[in-house]
């Protein structure tokens, strides 16, 4: 009998997409991580504003648009509230990616000498340190690499147990006093752990570095305080967590949104602009340069409303129990490796109980991750297959390719069943 506290059978009703078959069997769709299905509500939100309301933002004269600035402003609000924040505090971008490489950027200008006075304290040099993980996705990687690349900083990172832990020890050698950024992964896209992030921030603190979150993996899954968890700065992808493509959000400290300069420059992010010079609105048109995702905004604010309407608790509860069943079951199965486990590697340090969301990743002996995923395919099951965006952890993991099963409100027990029956016949098919 399911433990779980929400019905996910019933919850399928708001996806029509769960009523497809593939390949001839009904859909299984395990590739959430990637991106999340969108419930009616998303969909109908969208279609609404865009049937009724569409209007430039922020400019018109004219009625729609003051309703269409009212909607989005509305959706800035929901969606800042969802993860414990002001609506000022939360900057549109079009997703994750973006926000990070826009902090990175925002730093480079500091680097440089722009910004007010007070943006001197992110200026980055020679000798300087950014600190990353292990465990990255290459959108948290990339852009400080890059940035460390302008600056003449040297990126550091903070290497992972064999189980996919986070050495907090290490951490605690790594981050320094020449530490000026610390950027970290809420929850690993390949491990699905959820990373301590009190014990990093409070490392960061110690030494004055500002800290950057990649929420992107646990936004759609835990209740979220991002101020009460202390990060200076975290971004997350709409799509991610029931909502559009083409949206996202960084949320900062307030006063780090006020020092910090802009990235991207042009329209809508200005009080006054002459021939040679130009101010700058407050945060966070400051970095909303341009036209905004305006639909799409509104989209992501029916989605988080779907998620509140369910409860944050309910939805990590479920996932937990979701997660235990396709963790158990993986590891019940020969052959099966699973990444991110206290069963992996030489168990250097044998993790004690950590939390987790529901996703993850393994390796099948002697089997190509595309085979896996190709035939768990041909059963209607959808899984992610490849590196994951995150090949330093999977070098680190001594693989190429793992596969990748995740899961969100609408995964029952069946779908884990369907997929686990699946993966055990996966040896003996490739013989
Ligand atoms: N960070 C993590 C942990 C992710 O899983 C992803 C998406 O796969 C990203 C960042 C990048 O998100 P996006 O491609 O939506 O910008």
């Amino acid at each position: 009998m399911s433990t779980s506290l929400l019905d996910p059978a019933a919850l399928r009703a708001d996806f029509a997409i769960l009523d497809e078959h593939v390949n001839g069997r009904p859909l299984v769709y395990l590739d959430s991580g990637a991106t999340s299905q969108k419930p009616r509500a998303v969909i109908d939100a969208e279609v609404a504003f865009l049937t009724r309301t569409n209007s430039a933002v922020h400019r018109g004269a004219h009625t729609l648009a003051a309703e269409a600035t009212e909607l989005f402003e509305d959706a800035r609000a929901t969606v800042a509230g969802f993860v414990g924040a002001e609506p000022e505090q939360l900057v549109w971008t079009s997703g994750a990616t973006t926000a990070l490489n826009l902090v990175a950027y925002a730093v480079g200008n500091a680097s440089l000498g722009r910004g007010a006075p007070a943006s001197a304290r992110f200026a980055l040099g020679d000798g300087d340190e950014i600190v990353v993980t292990e465990s990255e996705h290459h959108a948290n990687l990339i852009p400080w690499q890059e940035l460390a690349a302008r600056t003449g900083a040297v990126l550091r990172h903070i290497p992972i147990h064999d189980d996919g832990t986070l050495d907090l020890d290490a951490a605690a050698a790594v981050i320094t006093e020449r530490t000026r950024i610390l950027a970290f992964p809420h929850v690993s896209n390949v491990l699905g752990i959820v990373n301590p992030v009190a014990e990093l921030v409070a490392l960061a603190r110690r030494v004055g570095a500002l800290t950057v979150m990649d929420a992107c993996q646990s936004a759609p899954h835990l209740p979220l305080d991002l101020p009460g968890l202390g990060v200076d700065l975290a971004a997350f992808s709409g799509h991610k967590m029931l909502g559009p493509y083409g949206i996202g959000g960084l949320y900062g400290r307030a006063d780090v949104l006020d020092a910090l300069p802009p990235f991207l420059t042009g329209g809508s992010m200005i009080t006054t602009v002459t021939l040679d010079a130009a101010e700058y609105l407050p945060a966070p048109q400051k970095f909303e340069a341009g036209t905004q995702p305006v639909s799409q905004a509104i989209g992501l604010a029916a989605a988080v409303r779907y998620l509140d309407g369910i409860g944050m608790d309910a939805v990590h509860a479920h996932e937990q129990h979701i997660e235990r069943r396709m963790r158990e079951g993986l590891r019940a199965i020969e052959g099966v490796r699973l990444l991110g486990d206290p069963s992996t590697g030489s168990g250097q340090r044998p993790s004690g109980q950590v939390d987790r969301v529901a996703l993850s990743a393994f390796d099948v002996a002697g089997v190509h991750a595309h085979d896996v995923g190709q035939f768990l395919d041909a059963r209607g099951v959808a899984v992610r297959v490849g590196h994951h965006c995150a090949k330093p952890l999977h070098a680190r993991l001594g693989l190429t390719a793992s596969v990748r099963a995740s899961a969100s409100v609408f995964t029952t027990e069946s779908d884990v069943d369907v997929f686990l029956e699946a993966v055990s016949g996966v040896r003996a098919f490739f013989g």
